[in-house]
């Protein structure tokens, strides 16, 4: 059978796509790429995502979508929009089957059951019968108002204690492997749904996420990017005994700080410090890049450790979403612009030519023009090298959703625009910064009669070459910058 899967949202959904497509296509099932019009699909699967409402209207615009596309294919809802709607998923009569975060990890079952139910409901089955819900209280299935029996698979994931491993699986970015070493949240921001959608903290072990990287080094990939939805919290859920194991497994003393819930991320016994000073030593690895951090990770000991690893890339995402405290507040951050600014000073103080990129959310609600213009000050302040701005949008079930003074679209754009200026100017000056220097570039890939790549502090550079040069590591001479990009010749 012929599946095709779309992914909407994070890294850690692609990540989470390519598993399953590699756990289908190893069970047999033919994965059709995403915009490969030549085939038709049997299976349609759409791994949905909530971050905002409008997140949630694509997912279901999507399922919409590809069944008018393929009326024929079973159409299946998973992940994070399926995990916290699945009474409104379920009522959509486009969607076959509805699974949540952790029945992705065993996606091939669930297909077979509802091929299994469907071949037998369609012989056994007098109509009467149609329309009956079966199951369990997390398991039922369904049929709908046509012929077939749904199956809606969601299980509580708030009270999931376990990391569900997909085992070794090769998802990349170009030239970059994305490696997934933990899921869930604890932060509880007040904008935010995604621990309601994606649970607790749950951390990856470490011999998995190792054994993964190094088969992944074995293909050839010389980058690896370490994903999850909140990876300053690896390892704070492992139990007393685990730790105990990874240590003297990888050889560090006994004695170790234990977990401090006041500290933490910064204390315990097998952090992600530890994790990555392992991935350090795999050999064919030459860069290992951090996803989204936050300030809290970071103290002076964590960056000196981090700082002695010859294969961690000199650029942090360190999301900052807004410089005023009163807003951080609202928004249940827990640091204040002053924090912030000494973790950016501690990782500038201990990496060369660090690029520093974050998130900020305008027209959080109550943010006033006072608000917004200490912001302002405060990036111009940092100076980050780029910064992703997202204007506020409301999120169903959260707190903000329910905060007063909710702000016009117009003054966000307007914010919004000032900051993607602001953005803009500083990425310019830095990139400027860097012409007539030489640097190594990772080649991805060949476009408009270029080769691009990013440098180990993630700036774009583009050369020209006869040869292929992808996924090859070379010295650049920089040359010039243009819209936002940087040129060079092969040194
Ligand atoms: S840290 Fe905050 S924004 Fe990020 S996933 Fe957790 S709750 Fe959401």
């Amino acid at each position: 059978m012929k599946v095709k899967f779309i992914t909407l949202g994070c890294k850690t959904n692609q990540y989470e796509t390519n598993a399953m497509e590699q756990r289908l296509s190893n069970d047999g099932f033919e994965i059709i790429k995403e915009d490969d019009k030549t085939k038709i699909p049997d299976i349609c699967i759409v791994n949905t995502c909530s971050v905002t409402n409008i997140a949630e209207r694509k997912s279901r615009q999507m399922l919409r979508k590809i069944k008018e596309a393929n009326p024929n294919a079973i159409v299946i809802a998973c992940g994070c929009y399926a995990q916290v709607a699945k009474e409104e998923i379920e009522k959509m009569p486009e969607v076959d089957i509805v699974a949540g975060i952790n029945e992705k990890n065993h996606i091939d079952e669930i297909i077979k059951n509802y091929l299994k139910l469907n071949e037998n409901s369609n012989k056994n089955l007098s109509s009467n019968s149609k329309n009956k819900i079966i199951g369990s209280k997390d398991t039922k299935m369904k049929t709908n108002k046509e012929t077939k029996n749904k199956i809606v698979e969601v299980s509580d994931v708030m009270h999931e204690k376990d990391f569900q491993d997909f085992g070794t699986t090769t998802y990349t970015e170009s030239t970059r492997a994305v490696i997934k070493i933990q899921d869930g949240c604890d932060r509880f921001c007040s904008y935010c749904i995604i621990p309601y959608a994606r649970g607790k903290v749950r951390s990856r072990s470490p011999e998995s996420i190792i054994q993964e990287i190094k088969a992944i080094s074995k293909k050839g990939y010389k980058e690896v990017v370490l994903t999850g939805i909140h990876i300053a919290s690896y390892g704070k859920d492992f139990k007393d005994e685990n730790v105990k194991k990874y240590r003297q497994e990888y050889g560090y003393p006994k004695e170790y700080v234990s977990f401090d819930p006041k500290e933490d991320l910064s204390t315990g016994g097998f952090r992600l410090i530890e994790l990555l000073e392992q991935i350090n030593k795999i050999d064919g690895i030459e860069r290992i890049r951090i996803g989204s951090i936050e300030p809290k990770l970071i103290t002076e000991d964590f960056i000196k450790r981090l700082s002695k690893l010859n294969k961690i890339c000199n650029h942090f995402h360190l999301s900052l979403q807004s410089g005023c405290d009163e807003t951080l507040k609202r928004m249940n951050r827990r640091y204040t612009t002053e924090e912030f600014e000494k973790s950016a000073n501690i990782i500038r103080k201990y990496f060369n030519n660090v690029h520093l990129t974050t998130d900020i959310i305008v027209g959080f609600p109550g943010e006033t023009e006072k608000e917004f213009n200490k912001t302002y000050e405060f990036l111009s302040k940092i100076k980050f090298y780029k910064m992703h701005i997202f204007k506020y949008s409301v999120r169903k079930g959260t707190v903000a959703e329910k905060m007063e003074n909710q702000i016009d679209g117009k003054i966000k754009e307007e914010r919004s625009q000032k900051l993607i200026e602001l953005s803009n100017k500083f990425e310019k000056e830095y990139n400027e910064a860097m012409v007539g220097t030489n640097t190594k570039v990772l080649f991805e890939e060949e476009k408009n009669g270029y080769y691009r790549g990013h440098t180990t502090n993630y700036a774009i550079v583009n050369v020209k070459s006869q040869n292929d040069i992808s996924n090859q590591i070379l010295n650049v001479k920089i040359t010039g910058e243009n819209s936002l990009e940087l040129f060079g010749s092969i040194d």
